[in-house]
């Protein structure tokens, strides 16, 4: 096994958080102190050991104060002896897809992390709630409305949590949208305006239909959607209109948007007014009410966002791990056996609001109503 570069990258990947950068001896060395000390972490269990899995969420649970990784689902054995050498687990808790199942006979794993491409998402899901596991799944839930449904149903059935990986709900500056939607600082919001974009330069799962279920509006207009949602106090819109932008690349899009524009109605009165696109950047949003608004600028990123109200600039302790915060509020959750904030409702949600955004845009921009 060729650990010694994998174990620099994860170093690498530490730096890329904004945290100290630590050689590969003392890694391993804090893995192990840190696994000793602290035997009473909840065990979390990853599936699907892709980018973000590996770059964001193994340095985010080392940050974490109530999560340690205990096993993992990959279809690669060599990623399996790496990750059980690096967290110090059994290399039989390292599962492949096909033997997922008997995760159910492992008491260290508590918690399921389901990081796979979207499509994904629902079979693991139910997998890990027929082993009696809580879930986390990362955004989006499903990739259409009756597999959410399935899913949300097997961990019910199953008596474990749910929560969809919504890390915006761990980032200081989207508190205070919701803060300022809950308190009406400004009054009610009426508009609200942004979107997440970047550009795709090469064919990846993340657009062929079959493993992402649509273009960026799943991957990166999910955020944006989010916000609006935030800035209505949580009540999803009555209604949508959308309008696909046209195909620059017709080779890397040919099943899936490229761009997207859609509109949200609230019955607030509240306006939302979206965008995403695999052609462009564009990471933002802002808030108006009558008498103040707020605006994130580098609003979906990991860390490093900037913004203000119209009383002046925001500024937050950093540096702090969305991830970090999101991965600890669940295991408190499973520890105190409350819900989470971020529940699998909240995915089905947005999934039926994506839905008719996609229903919209194919009736060229025919207002659709929103059944939520
Ligand atoms: P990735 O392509 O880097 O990783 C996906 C992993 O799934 C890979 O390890 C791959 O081997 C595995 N896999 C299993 N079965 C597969 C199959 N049939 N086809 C392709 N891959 C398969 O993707 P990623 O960027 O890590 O994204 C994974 C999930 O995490 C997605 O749902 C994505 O939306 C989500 N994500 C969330 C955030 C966030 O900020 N919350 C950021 C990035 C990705």
């Amino acid at each position: 096994m060729n650990q010694p570069p994998s174990i620099t990258a994860l170093v690498t990947r530490r730096r890329f958080l904004g945290h100290a950068a630590a050689g590969a001896a003392a890694l391993t060395f804090a893995v192990r102190g840190r696994a000793q000390a602290q035997p009473k972490k909840l065990g979390w269990c990853f599936v699907g050991l892709g980018d973000y899995a590996t770059k964001v969420l193994v340095p985010s649970i080392e940050m974490s104060e109530h999560c340690w990784v205990t096993g993992v689902v990959t279809g690669s054995p060599d990623k399996g002896r790496l990750w059980a050498k690096a967290f110090r687990f059994p290399e039989t808790s390292a599962y492949s897809y096909d033997t997922m199942a008997r995760i159910a006979d492992n008491k260290d794993i508590d918690i399921v992390y389901v990081v796979t491409p979207n499509a994904l998402h629902c079979e693991h899901v139910i997998a890990a709630a027929k082993a009696g596991k809580h879930v986390v799944c990362e955004k989006p839930f499903t990739t259409n409305v009756p597999d959410a449904e399935r899913a949300l149903a097997a961990c019910k059935a199953a008596k474990v949590k749910l929560s969809i990986g919504y890390r915006m709900h761990f980032d200081p500056y989207h508190d205070e949208l919701r803060r300022l939607a809950r308190e009406r600082e400004f009054g009610d919001f009426t508009l609200v305006k942004g979107g997440f974009s970047f550009v795709m330069r090469q064919k990846v799962w993340r657009a062929e239909r079959k493993l992402a279920g649509g273009g960026p509006l799943m991957d990166l207009g999910i955020y944006f959607l989010q916000s609006a949602c935030m800035a209505s106090n949580g009540v999803p819109p009555v209604a949508v209109t959308a309008k696909e932008g046209p195909k620059t690349r017709p080779d890397l899009f040919a099943d899936v948007e490229e761009t997207i524009d859609w509109t949200m109605e609230f019955a607030s009165g509240l306006r939302g007014e979206g965008s995403t696109s695999y052609q462009k950047n564009l990471n933002q949003v802002r808030a108006e009410a009558p008498r103040g608004y707020i605006e994130i600028r580098t609003a979906y990123s990991y860390n490093g966002q900037t913004g203000g109200t119209s009383k002046g600039e925001l500024h937050f302790p950093t540096p702090i791990s969305q991830q970090a915060r999101q991965m600890d509020d669940f295991a408190r959750c499973v520890r105190e056996d409350r819900e989470s904030p971020v529940s699998g409702e909240m995915g089905l949600r947005d999934l039926k609001i994506i839905e008719a955004i996609y229903a919209s845009a194919a009736q060229d921009g025919k207002r659709v109503v929103v059944k939520a």
